[in-house]
Order: C-alpha cells, then sequence, then structure tokens
C-alpha cells in the first residue's frame, strides 16, 4: 500500500520517515496527479494558512476534498486545522471533518510542551499499554467534535487533542517527532 504526504510546507520528510520505518511505501504529494493509486494520506504540521495559500495556488483543494471523500486522511497540528470544518478564521480549509479547532490554543512558541497521553484505541491496536508521548507545538486544541466524531484523547482538563470521524483523523500534536510508531500504524490501519 502508498500512503501520501502532502508536501507543500511543514514537517513532511519526518512523516515519510516515520512510513518507512513500518514498511510502509511513502509518497510526496504536490500536486493532484499525485493522489493516484494512494490508499491514503498524512497532511503534516507546519503552517495551516501557508499550506492552505498553497493548495489553492496549486489547484488541490477540489482534489483533496474529492480524495477524503473515500480515503484515509489524518491531519496532525496545521494538518488537523486544514481537515477540519470550522478553524473560526479566514484561511482556506478543507472542510472535511467535523470539527472546530482553536489555533494556537496554548499561546506562543515558548508554550510548547510534551505529554503523556492515554490513548485506548492505540492500546487495542497494538496490544501495548504504555502511554504515547505527545509533542505540542503551537498546537491548535479541538475545540468541539461534531456529528459521527468520537474523542480519541483529551487532556486531563478534558480539552480535546485527537479525534476521529470514519477514516478522518485529527492531531493537535506530531506524532512524527517521537520514536513511537503506534498512531502511524493505526492510521495505516485505517487506510488499509
Ligand atoms: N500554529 C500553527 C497553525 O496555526 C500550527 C502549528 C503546528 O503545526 N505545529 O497553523
Amino acid at each position: 500500500m502508498k500512503i501520501g504526504v502532502l508536501a507543500l510546507q511543514g514537517d513532511f520528510s519526518e512523516h515519510v520517515s516515520m512510513l518507512k520505518k513500518i514498511g510502509v511505501e511513502a509518497v510526496e504529494v504536490r500536486l493532484p496527479k499525485h493522489l493516484d493509486g494512494l490508499s491514503g494520506l498524512i497532511i503534516p504540521g507546519g503552517e495551516s494558512t501557508t499550506i492552505g495559500k498553497l493548495a489553492v495556488a496549486y489547484d488541490l483543494m477540489e482534489p483533496l476534498r474529492e480524495f477524503g471523500k473515500t480515503h484515509a486522511i489524518w491531519g496532525t497540528c496545521a494538518g488537523a486545522i486544514f481537515l477540519s470544518k470550522d478553524a473560526k478564521a479566514d484561511q482556506p480549509l478543507l472542510g472535511l471533518m467535523d470539527i472546530t479547532v482553536q489555533r494556537n490554543a496554548f499561546g506562543r512558541q515558548v508554550d510548547s510542551f510534551e505529554t503523556d497521553l492515554d490513548i485506548e484505541e492505540l492500546k487495542k491496536a497494538s496490544d501495548t499499554d504504555h502511554p504515547y508521548h505527545a509533542v505540542f507545538i503551537r498546537a491548535p486544541i479541538i475545540e468541539s467534535v461534531h456529528g459521527q466524531t468520537k474523542v480519541l484523547s483529551a487532556l486531563e482538563d478534558g480539552r480535546i487533542v485527537a479525534a476521529q470521524e470514519g477514516h478522518l483523523l485529527a492531531t493537535s500534536f506530531h506524532p512524527e517527532l517521537t520514536d513511537d510508531t503506534r498512531f502511524h500504524q493505526y492510521f495505516v490501519s485505517l487506510a488499509g
């Protein structure tokens, strides 16, 4: 199976490395034709306004929306914002996933942090029960989930940081910046 990584801006190469590490073929996506033959797509972290503007410039908006109707897409951090239906800001969004996000919800760069999360789905999928170490960099929170979307993980204070709507996945944090491949494996299982 082949998984694409949207490679317009942000830390796409780290996602490519993670996919290779778990034995999955990774394809950098910059043009609509690069979506052909993919089973799923990861949208990396970076700057959601920049990713959105570049996606408009490369005529990727409609092809990505079409792709997301039938294929797995996982947005991490800026990617989660871009995937959402509502980011409470005037910027291009795919509008695929029924979540409302709040950008930069934890403050500025210096307020970036790491924490351990309990994620039941990962424990079930991987047969290990150690917590998932999550890296937050100028992260959004998922303020609310709607429709069929379920919460995968929240901080102790209840703020949502991971959610899933069928084959769509959103995380506030950066699973590509750790050695833990469980989230990538989970996504690949959704795509497969
Ligand atoms: N702050 C960025 C945004 O709003 C997201 C940061 C990230 O992806 N690490 O788009």
